[in-house]
């Protein structure tokens, strides 16, 4: 409702504005010993007209941030007050497991656990039920019953393998939490990185590590298939975002220096300009596009290369990858470090399981019942 007055599509004499207009009236009428505290809030501080803001209107602006990490314990404390715990779960580590996480995730995060822990019929919600939760929110719901082809799952291994690999070789990237090629939401595979702790700035050298790490996939790929796929044009979507910001609003260019061009969050309906402002000429708009795209090439070849003199690593992972699916942070270090992996939990193949006697189970559940099996017949 306090959105700038006059802007943005639509007339001038709407509702709306006519509200705020009262509403402006109104506050001026306050005494200061009335006791009336006029509380409101936005997530869009930047379209509020400015009328609002001036003395003796809303006087102090309390900024609400991402919670650190003694909020999220006490943001998960609230969450967790009608939920039967595990005498395993400890809110202090998993408030440090999850830097970034706002207020709705982590309810999302409990009732997804809570959830999960219904599922298997517990009592209780145990640590590992906030473990997979936790990957359900990061990572989305699991699509097990898609059906990948061998080639898709192959290329798929590759190209997570090269996001991990670039990742864990750059010294500014943020902790590979996991990797997976188990098709999640719209993605075949997922590699997720989680910062070690709470973060509040970025360095040049950070957002590089990002631009490497969203190349990392689509390098794979041109590396070990000598061909290009479709499944990379969401990285590439988020690298050319971050050169473009590098260049353009952080003013990380070493050749356009620190001057930011153009102004964001011109988004015509939240209401600011009907034509974006452009405060720089053709001729600079021109120097932009090449060093965003110079940019881009550069940090591209550099993974590629990056990846090439680590094919053997690659390898291995992806080759983990196709045997395990998943690898979490611990079992990448591992691979890193040359180490073999812990051996798989041996499955026990379905049919194998049908068709094998119920017998060792009975005698479990009914020890009394220890009558040897009438099933060795003299034929
Ligand atoms: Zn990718």
């Amino acid at each position: 409702m306090g959105r700038h007055r006059g802007a943005g599509l639509g007339g001038g004499h709407d509702e709306r504005e006519q509200t705020l207009n009262q509403l402006l009236v109104e506050m001026d009428g306050f005494e200061s010993n009335e006791g009336v505290i006029l509380i409101a809030a936005t997530n869009r501080p930047d379209v509020l007209d400015p009328a609002l803001l001036r003395p003796g209107r809303f006087d102090r602006r309390v900024v609400v941030p991402r919670p650190d990490l003694r909020g999220r314990q006490e943001i998960l404390k609230v969450h967790v007050r009608r939920v039967p715990l595990a005498n395993d779960v400890d809110l202090e580590t998993l408030a440090r497991g999850t830097p970034g996480f706002v207020g709705a995730d982590l309810q999302n995060l409990v009732n997804e656990a809570a959830l999960i822990a219904a599922r298997r019929d517990a009592q209780r919600v145990a640590n590992h039920d906030f473990e997979h939760a936790k990957d359900k929110v990061l990572l989305g719901a699991e699509r097990k019953s898609m059906i990948m082809s061998e080639e898709d799952k192959r290329i798929t291994a590759y190209h997570e393998g090269g996001h991990a690999l670039v990742g864990l070789l750059s010294p500014d990237s943020d902790p590979v939490h996991k990797v997976t090629i188990i098709p999640r939401g719209m993605a075949l595979g997922v590699t997720q990185m989680l910062p070690a702790e709470d973060r509040y700035t970025l360095t040049k050298k950070q957002i590089i590590a990002m631009i490497l790490y969203a190349m990392g996939g689509r390098a794979a790929e041109e590396l070990v298939f000598d061909q290009l796929t479709t499944g990379a044009a969401n990285d590439l979507t988020k690298a050319t975002e971050l050169a473009h910001q590098m260049v353009c609003r952080y003013g990380m260019s070493e050749k356009l220096g620190p001057v930011t061009f153009g102004d964001d969050d011109h988004d015509v309906f939240l209401g600011r300009d009907f034509v974006m402002r452009k405060d720089y000429s053709e001729k600079k708009a021109q120097e932009i596009d090449e060093e965003v795209s110079a940019l881009l090439h550069r940090l591209y070849a550099e993974a590629k290369s990056l990846l090439e003199q680590n094919r053997d690593l690659l390898e291995r992972i992806a080759e983990a990858l196709l045997e395990r699916e998943t690898l979490d942070g611990a079992e990448l270090k591992l691979i890193m470090a040359g180490e073999p992996l812990p051996p798989l939990p041996s499955p026990v193949a379905p049919t194998e399981k049908e068709s094998a006697p119920a017998k060792p189970e009975r005698t479990k559940e009914f020890p009394g019942e220890n009558i040897p099996d009438p099933e060795p017949l003299p034929s």
